[in-house]
């Protein structure tokens, strides 16, 4: 049977990537802030409506430059249901992560239960829009202006959406994006982060290429994390087809809700006011004694099928053994309740609406043994 994985990167006809890169090869300038790096950076900073964007090789250094950035020392508040990215570059900083419970229906940080976890060497909370789920900005916003505290966005799934019209990038003290292949929005590899403050695009800069500011002139004992020419054209084709894609992944969401919505023991992802969404991701809580199976059976028949879904994310990253003994993913129960639960079903742009049908058949088959 032919094998369906959890996502397929979306790319663009061929002869428009070759189109795009043709100035490249004639310049031989392939990286080092080219003409397609400024090009792409302008052009997203106008898609995400934000003030400032700086673009950079992948989200990870996006996430973890920001850190570097901001000078931060302590603890930072954060989540445990993400990938292991968040969490690292928190802890590649020196900094102490503090893992706070989620909400147990946009799986977002609980705003009520930051507060609890604040100490006097709380320095940032770096909250995650985990699926393209807009995180309670206004309650995570009270917390951190009354504690006077950084907020730094994880927004890697969050590309392209907007709440109430307003750029999913524009919260907090920054927001960084990853361009990844496997994402909603890819340069193959790459990431953003977005801002309003000119001092700290300044830094950001800095970071990214190692504070050079001329042959003469380094200011900065910066890393290199520069996007190069390649993955921005790739970008530039990719932005111009992801309000098509997006519409078609939205058309395999409704499928696979269509099948799934109302059935006894499945929680579908909930629908949040205002939020023009991206549909990343196709995210399934299953409640064993209700449903009839749990996560791991439905895993296991779908990959008997050659489906494969995914449990993102399981195990929390505070659980994870690159951490073994330091943290204990018992103090956010609600966070352990739904990794233990969860499976993100395939979902892309071309996912055929007839495989939709079938793997929700082999789900629910597995909910009636
Ligand atoms: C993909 C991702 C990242 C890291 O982005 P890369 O571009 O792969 O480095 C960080 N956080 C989350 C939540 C992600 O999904």
């Amino acid at each position: 049977m032919k094998q369906i994985l959890v996502t397929r990167s979306s790319m663009p006809p061929f002869e428009e990537y070759m189109e795009e890169i043709r100035s490249v090869w004639e310049s031989h300038w392939l990286t080092n802030m080219g003409p397609k790096h400024a090009e792409l950076a302008e052009a997203l900073r106008a898609y995400l409506g934000v003030e400032r964007i700086e673009l950079f090789t992948n989200g990870h250094m996006a996430i973890e430059l920001t850190l570097q950035a901001m000078n931060l020392q302590g603890e930072v508040i954060t989540t445990p249901f993400t990938f292991a990215s968040t969490t690292h570059a928190i802890v590649r900083n020196g900094l102490e992560p503090v893992f706070c419970d989620i909400d147990p229906v946009s799986f977002t940080l609980d705003p009520a239960k930051i507060e609890e976890r604040i100490t006097e060497r709380t320095c940032a909370i770096l909250p995650v829009h985990v699926y393209g789920n807009i995180c309670d900005t206004d309650g995570i916003e009270a917390v951190a202006r009354k504690h006077g505290l950084k907020v730094i966005y994880d927004a890697c799934h969050a590309f392209g959406e907007t709440v109430n019209g307003k750029g999913a990038g524009t919260f907090g003290d920054a927001s960084c994006f990853s361009f990844h292949a496997t994402k909603v929005f890819n340069t193959i590899e790459g990431g953003a982060v977005c801002f309003r403050d000119t001092a700290l695009g300044e830094k950001l800069y800095d970071l990214k290429n190692f504070g050079i500011h001329g042959p003469e002139d380094v200011r900065a004992v910066g890393a290199n994390a520069k996007m190069n020419e390649f993955c921005a054209a790739m970008g530039l084709c990719n932005l111009r087809h992801v309000e098509e894609e997006i519409e078609k992944r939205k058309k395999a969401g409704n499928r696979y809700r269509s099948h799934l919505e109302g059935i006894p023991g499945l929680q579908l992802n909930a629908v949040q006011p205002g939020v023009k969404y991206n549909y990343g991701y196709f995210p399934v809580i299953f409640e064993r004694d209700v449903f009839g199976a749990d996560r791991d059976e439905v895993f296991t028949a779908l990959a008997e099928q050659n489906v494969g879904a995914r449990k993102y994310f399981w195990p929390l990253t505070s659980a994870f053994s690159a951490f073994a003994g330091k943290y204990d993913p018992a103090e956010t129960p609600v966070a352990q309740r739904i990794s233990e639960r969860v499976l993100t079903l395939p979902l892309y742009a071309d996912l055929a609406h007839e495989d939709v049908d079938r793997i929700c058949e082999t789900v629910l088959r597995c909910g009636k043994r």
